[in-house]
């Protein structure tokens, strides 16, 4: 194998030549202490990250790794995160960044969020580590820049495979790592069992540093205490019981002054479907699986849709069974979501005052006498979500500041108060009887289950108007495909990097080629995938092995197909 002075000698040989002469340099090396595959080659120097793959290989004693390490799916993710982690904080530490044209020079890692993924930026294959980055090899405009390649190939890169063996405090932190993240899902997996769909311990911290930061509040953040009522102690493998806020199966609804925390906590319940990071806040805030944001999002497509349950009898006498539009209004577009999660196996419904439909919640005592019930096509949400749960297992927890009709069909009422939760469920049922609002229930009929519906590969287009494959991430909620973009910014609170949007671009693709025959159901068909992918790895859509992706949940790729323009279904 040729070694890393092979790889200088040609690095230097190529020096001022044609920016395509760096293709030369693919192979793999050996350096002192670990092996360096250049896989692909960037074409240009402003090919972006993504582009051009490096892999850097170790084995995993080297490293400080044992086999208990990755001992199981659950080990090997939080492993995996935390090497992706410390490559990233060394590549930022001891590389130069950009140098010169387009990205030359810079060496990463996609930059991991606050959630504990899946994601094969870093992969095992037997007790080998290999690590999947990317290296803007230097160019001065079009041209080889020699010296510069010589730092980062032979300089810096080695200089990073050297930091990410494990010290003392690498083991304890990446021990640390690995407990935060087996007692997480241990919490998780014990919410069945209590009759509960969230979990969120005292001591949690949950508000943001800001609406484009994701890292915990630094100053004046107000730590979750539990009410009494609805403590729930749980047991944690590493750090033991553990006391915090059980939220009940059901019907539970959020209410509290402006800006008093509702949307805050609302949106660490939807984050509990993942794991996050030491330091997080979160690490112990714990949600169904099957949780999901819906939000009312006009202008977005929907494909067949059954949404009677909340609308029927348009004035333009329309289907709503098979509801399809290219732009939706809002009350449609946040029944086409309940719908849709509903039939991609949500069991917990979030809903939030901020983003909703006013006229999808509520519809009071004064405008049913004032609006006849027959030419309103609406049932609204107070109607139906009581049977959610009954009925279809659904539960609901709704931040409701603004109206108390929601009082009479609560099972919970948690009120927040200066961020601080308390249970008020008792002092809103006398609020209920004392204040009778003379609504009239409007849902005469059952809500069944929506129907499921079998989507058409064909209609999925991956290729723009010029017949050029076009399946990419914009950002860590859009994507383009067939040079149209899906828009996911309604459903991405469970999207923290832009590695997974890359997933979804791909996964969306690979769905494209396999329902050729429109035979397969929305919901199986996004299971199955997502099971290869969870049993093979994350390359079963990145067949190059990029490393660019990260894990995603078949209930946001069902969501990012819902939102394809020009989807079919039968
Ligand atoms: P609401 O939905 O009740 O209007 P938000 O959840 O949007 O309120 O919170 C309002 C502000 O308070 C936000 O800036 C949020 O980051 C901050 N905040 C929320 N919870 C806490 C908390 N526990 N401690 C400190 N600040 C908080
Ligand atoms: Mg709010």
């Amino acid at each position: 194998m040729p070694t890393s002075s092979d790889l200088r000698a040609a690095v230097r040989a190529i020096d001022g030549r044609d920016y395509g002469a760096y293709q030369d340099l693919r192979g793999t090396y050996a350096f002192d202490t670990f092996e360096l595959e250049i896989a692909i080659v960037p074409k240009d120097p402003f090919a972006p990250p993504g582009t051009g793959v490096f892999r850097v290989r170790r084995r995993m004693d080297d490293l400080g790794l044992a086999t208990a390490d990755v001992a199981d799916a659950t080990r090997s993710r939080a492993t995996r995160d935390f090497l992706c982690r410390r490559f990233h904080a060394a590549a930022q530490r001891l590389s130069g960044g950009v140098r010169g044209t387009g990205w030359s020079g810079l060496i990463t890692v996609g930059e991991p969020g606050q959630a504990v993924l899946d994601r094969n930026a870093v992969v095992l294959d037997g007790d080998v580590v290999e690590v999947r980055a990317f290296v803007g090899l230097p160019g001065r405009g079009r041209r080889v820049q020699a010296d510069l390649a010589e730092t980062v190939l032979l300089g810096e890169l080695p200089a990073i495979a050297a930091s990410l063996p494990l010290d003392d405090d690498g083991r304890a932190d990446l021990d640390h790592h690995l407990e935060v993240v087996e007692d997480a899902r241990a919490l998780r997996g014990q919410l069945v069992e209590h009759g509960l769909v969230a979990f969120v311990a005292d001591g949690a911290v949950l508000p943001r540093r800001s609406g484009i930061d994701d890292r915990p509040l630094a100053t004046g953040a107000v730590p979750v205490t539990s009410p009494a009522s609805l403590q729930v102690t749980l047991e944690a493998p590493h750090a033991g019981p553990i006391p915090g806020m059980g939220i009940p199966a059901g019907v539970t609804v959020i209410v509290g002054g402006g800006y008093h925390g509702k949307s805050t906590l609302l949106t660490a319940l939807a984050t509990g479907v993942h794991d996050h990071v030491p330091g997080d806040g979160r690490e112990r805030a714990v949600s169904r699986p099957g949780a999901m944001v819906v939000r009312a999002a006009p202008g977005r497509p929907v494909a067949g849709v059954d949404i009677a349950a909340f609308i029927k009898g348009l004035p333009d006498g329309r289907d709503t069974t098979r509801f399809t539009t290219a732009n939706a209004s809002g009350s449609t577009s946040q029944a086409a979501a309940i719908s849709e999660a509903i039939e991609g196996g949500c069991d917990l419904l979030l809903i939030d005052e901020d983003s909703s439909a006013t006229n999808l919640l509520v519809r009071d005592a004064r405008m049913q006498r004032l609006v006849e019930r027959e030419d309103e096509p609406i049932t609204v949400l107070l109607d139906r979500v009581r049977a959610l749960h009954d009925d279809l297992g659904v539960s609901t927890v709704l931040v409701m500041g603004g109206s108390g009709d929601y009082l009479d069909v609560a099972d919970h009422v948690i009120q927040l108060t200066r961020y601080a939760p308390s249970d008020v469920t008792e002092a809103a049922r006398g609020v209920a009887r004392a204040l009778p609002t003379e609504r009239r229930p409007e849902a005469v009929d059952a809500s069944g289950a929506p129907r499921d519906r079998h989507p058409v590969g064909a209609s999925i287009r991956t290729r723009n108007e010029h017949g050029k494959r076009s399946v990419r991430p914009l950002a860590t909620d859009r994507l383009l495909l067939g040079g149209v973009e899906v828009d996911l910014r309604d459903v991405a609170d469970t999207l923290h990097e832009r590695a997974q949007a890359h997933t979804l671009a791909l996964a969306l693709e690979a769905l494209a080629e396999r329902l050729t025959r429109g035979g397969t159901a929305l919901r199986a068909a996004v299971e199955q995938l997502l099971g290869e992918v969870a049993a093979d790895g994350l390359d079963v859509l990145d067949r190059d092995g990029r490393g660019v992706l990260a894990e995603v949940r078949a209930l946001d790729l069902a969501a990012a197909l819902n939102r394809v323009r020009g989807l079919e279904v039968r």
